[in-house]
């Protein structure tokens, strides 16, 4: 039962209307506070809350829980508990914060140790990934991309309708919202010569990307189908894959992405729960040819989750670059899950998989540099008057996300980094 998400419900806590954080969204993640003080905590409005504190002092009493589970650096081992008990927790936070409650209202004491305004917080990287795949599911991403290097006649690789393309990623180099990423650098071969060059990337790109992050799931040999997929996916959160597009071109045949992609990605630090998200359940798109059997599903839905893209160049007023949305992945996260595990390949909590870069139908809804500027061939405006065809040095990339429906809006918060010069 997810009584979390029940709309009717209001919060003692004062949450402005327009908030990515309503008592009905309640995303895990990590924060640092006073003296140092790390902790797994939630998000209410503009409140960072202790769980590790609410869980002392006996607020999640009847709910089978390790004594430290919340006294952690990572999700982790909260997430390892899998989703019936997340989902209990989920569900008592809610009713712990409901405006009808007042048990830790009326307890100023409690309250002190338990309540942070998040201006006053660090946030974190959630969850220690272990493993990061990153798959390429958007058909107009691909198609984009694949006009761009191949022509339009060839812009599908044959497999591309038959299977949720994906390769294993850098996961050391995952960084959470607020860490910036230097310019990288490596050998790139310029149009027209004859030799690689070596020095800083020109053609420093984002990709707009959902990532969710997985449970256990089971032992190396076992599959995951896709009826059971949903249970061991925990939650969602924004993910920026940067992207060096000049390296890439250069290095990606026969192997794929290396040094291109492996220099950073970040993510928003809330950890949404897919339970949250059950409001913003859409249709996925059609899929034609139909997939072979271990790729469909009885309810295979995908999430009508806004996405947006802005840039901010130094000292300036942000622009939005992109207007996305989940929704218009072809393959949906079940199929990815299933297909990653149809070979026996195990997964394990804190696992991260990227969507790909999520473009939409129409030039304002493509999700990275490579295809708002199309190859650098007509420049993006910004509100300054600048141009970019690719991204600068002290450009800030945001990216967020939320949904909304029916009068309930909840979202992600946001992924914010700056590009800094390349390192001498
Ligand atoms: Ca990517």
């Amino acid at each position: 039962m997810l009584t979390a998400n029940n709309t009717d419900r209001k919060s003692w806590l004062e949450i402005e209307s327009n908030s990515d954080f309503p008592i009905q969204n309640i995303p895990f993640g990590v924060f640092m506070a006073h003296d140092d003080h790390i902790t797994i905590g939630t998000r209410l409005g503009d409140w960072a809350v202790d769980l590790n504190v609410l869980h002392q002092l006996g607020y999640f009493e009847g709910i089978t829980l390790p004594e430290d589970v919340f006294l952690q650096d990572t999700l982790n081992d909260f997430i390892t508990l899998g989703r019936p008990i997340c989902r209990q927790v989920r569900n008592r936070i809610a009713d712990i914060f409901d405006a009808e409650n007042d048990q830790l209202k009326n307890n100023q004491e409690h309250r002190n140790e338990v309540l942070f305004k998040v201006d006053e917080i660090q946030v974190l990287m959630p969850v220690f990934v272990q493993d990061y795949t990153d798959f390429y599911s958007s058909r107009e991403h691909a198609e984009n991309v694949g006009t761009m290097f191949r022509g339009k006649e060839n812009a599908l690789m044959p497999n591309w309708l038959h299977l949720p393309v994906g390769y294993h990623g850098r996961s050391s180099s995952i960084v959470v919202s607020g860490e910036n990423i230097h310019r990288p650098k490596g050998q790139t071969m310029p149009e027209g010569a004859d030799k690689p060059v070596f020095g800083p990337s020109k053609l420093m790109d984002f990709e707009l990307e959902m990532a969710f992050i997985t449970t256990d799931g089971k032992h190396l040999g076992e599959s995951i189908s896709t009826d059971e997929a949903e249970e061991y996916i925990f939650g969602m959160v924004i993910f920026n894959d940067w992207s060096a597009r000049d390296l890439q071109k250069w290095e990606y045949v026969p192997l794929g992405p290396f040094l291109g992609k492996n220099f950073g990605s970040s993510i928003s630090p809330w950890v949404v729960t897919l339970d949250a998200l059950e409001p913003f359940r859409t249709e996925a798109p059609k899929q034609n040819p139909e997939p072979l059997p271990y790729l469909k599903c009885a309810n295979n839905t995908a999430y009508d989750i806004n996405l947006e893209v802005y840039i901010q160049p130094e000292g300036g007023e942000e622009t939005r670059v992109s207007e996305s949305n989940h929704k218009y992945l072809y393959w949906t996260m079940v199929q990815q899950l299933a297909h990653h595990t149809v070979n026996g390949c195990n997964i394990n909590a804190g696992d991260m998989m990227a969507s790909g870069t999520i473009s939409g139908p129409e030039r304002e809804n493509y999700g990275s540099m490579l295809e708002l500027s199309w190859r650098g061939s007509n420049p993006l405006k910004l509100k300054d008057g600048s141009e970019r065809k690719f991204l600068l040095d002290g450009d800030t990339v945001i990216m967020r996300a939320f949904g909304q429906k029916d009068g309930l809006r909840l979202g992600f918060g946001e992924v914010r980094s700056k590009v800094l010069p390349a390192k001498d």
